[in-house]
């Protein structure tokens, strides 16, 4: 695999990616997504839209951002969501103190039960706790009866709606309520580019289910977010398995919990969760809201509170992955090549239509008419400046599939010739095959 900083190179050579507010020195830990980023990461969520909706009890919400602190009071995110931080008596770096102690800022340096900074050798302080949480304060005053928090995970927003989902929509388990979006973290090292950010986007589903019937779920999200991520995504299989947390790596809220890794360039790191929370979060908004957000079970004719399966994703690490998994270098005809081989379901652009020479009048007439027709059934991209070896090249590492060039013969007898990235493989098609052609390979 090829190491972080050329990927990164190419994000932000060709737009994908930006710093944000770089203008003013950017912001540590938040980025932007350009034309070419926002349309890999709508891929993506569509697909996983695809393929839960699939599941045919699955239902959709969409939540606030920004909870009342009575929210993470219940849910334990208050007292519990922290990482443990030491800080340099001496530079005053800070460490995330887990982190610390895996040799991830560096060699560990020890004496008797003291640590010190892999940076200047000083003293580290103590752990203490830091929540992750970031505050705010809704309305004109700055009270504490005003505090509120930005979610750090879309779930308590599916929790605490639960009695609507099951008054509006009369639901039977097992289902799942899903949403998409935003969450905030303020990590103490945001690092790997947008691995590890402080704000990021997830795909959450709350899969709730009768008590009885427990276990099996956190396998068959795992097997099925497997074959999502191969059979749809197309992610190399050897890059993905499956760990299982030991009882000390648990979340506070978490029974069992599987994390699906992938084998970054940086090492291999969670790219999705799947929590076992038992009953706690609904049993919790109980007890702290006085509502009842118990179920019926009409079989055993009791009230129940269900357990619930979360499979929960993140946007920005999938993306990386895919990115990661696709970029490669060779070289055709004595020339280096950069090329994204990603799946043409993830590709931002699907076809690119370039006439074979860029001064004939002839050819962008008649390659304009056929950008014209394709665009009405795909993100397609007109381009007609550089020698035809020079625009081939710039598709190649964006990832598009196809190009397809239109010359003198086409004029003539309305055939076309596709090329194909991952090969580069010609071959001449007569326009009335084109569409199907298109519609098989995409
Ligand atoms: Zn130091």
């Amino acid at each position: 695999m090829f190491n972080l900083e050329k990927i990164v190179n190419l994000m932000i050579r060709r737009g994908f990616v930006f710093q944000s507010a770089e203008i003013y020195g950017g912001l540590s830990g938040f980025y932007d997504f350009g034309h070419l980023g926002v349309l890999i990461k709508n891929n993506i969520k569509k697909l996983w839209l695809d393929f839960i909706l699939k599941e045919e009890n699955i239902f959709l919400v969409e939540t606030s951002i920004v909870n009342p602190s009575s929210v993470f009071y219940a849910s334990g995110h208050l007292e519990n969501f922290y990482d443990l931080l030491v800080e340099c008596k001496n530079c005053h770096t800070r460490f995330r103190y887990d982190h610390y102690l895996k040799g991830e800022y560096g060699k560990v340096k020890k004496d008797n039960d003291k640590y010190f900074c892999p940076l200047c050798d000083g003293i580290l302080t103590e752990p203490k706790k830091f929540n992750l949480m970031f505050k705010t304060y809704v309305g004109s005053t700055e009270e504490t009866s005003n505090e509120a928090f930005l979610r750090p995970e879309t779930a308590q927003g599916i929790f605490i709606n639960f009695e609507n989902y099951l008054k509006k929509y009369r639901l039977k388990l097992p289902f799942g309520i899903a949403q998409i979006g935003k969450a905030f973290r303020n990590e103490i090292t945001p690092k790997n580019f947008i691995f590890r950010i402080r704000e990021f986007e997830q795909m959450e589903i709350e899969f709730f289910i009768h008590p009885n019937d427990h276990f099996e779920w956190v396998e068959y999200w795992t097997k099925r977010s497997l074959e999502w991520y191969i059979n749809d995504l197309g992610l190399k299989k050897e890059n993905l398995f499956v760990y299982s947390q030991s009882k000390e790596e648990l979340a506070h809220y978490s029974i069992k919990t599987n994390d699906i890794y992938y084998k970054f360039p940086f090492g291999e790191d969670e790219i999705q969760g799947i929590a076992h929370r038992g009953n706690y979060d609904l049993s919790a908004h109980i007890k702290f809201s006085g509502k009842d957000l118990s179920y019926y079970d009409e079989s055993s004719k009791e009230k129940i509170i269900p357990y619930v399966i979360e499979p929960s994703w993140g946007v920005e690490r999938l993306f990386l992955a895919l990115i990661c998994d696709a970029y490669d270098e060779d070289e055709i005809n004595n020339e280096k090549r950069i090329v994204l081989r990603l799946s043409p379901k993830i590709s931002p652009i699907k076809i690119a239509i370039l006439p074979l020479l860029s001064n004939k009048e002839k050819l962008i007439k008649k390659a304009k008419e056929i950008y014209n027709y394709f665009k009405n059934y795909y993100l397609v991209y007109y381009d007609d400046s550089g020698s035809i070896g020079r625009r081939y090249r710039r598709q190649d590492e964006i990832g598009t599939p196809f190009c397809l060039t239109i010359d003198f013969q086409s004029l003539e007898d309305d055939t076309f010739t596709i090329r194909d990235r991952d090969s580069t493989q010609q071959i001449r098609i007569h326009f009335n095959d084109l569409l199907d052609y298109f519609k098989e390979k995409i």
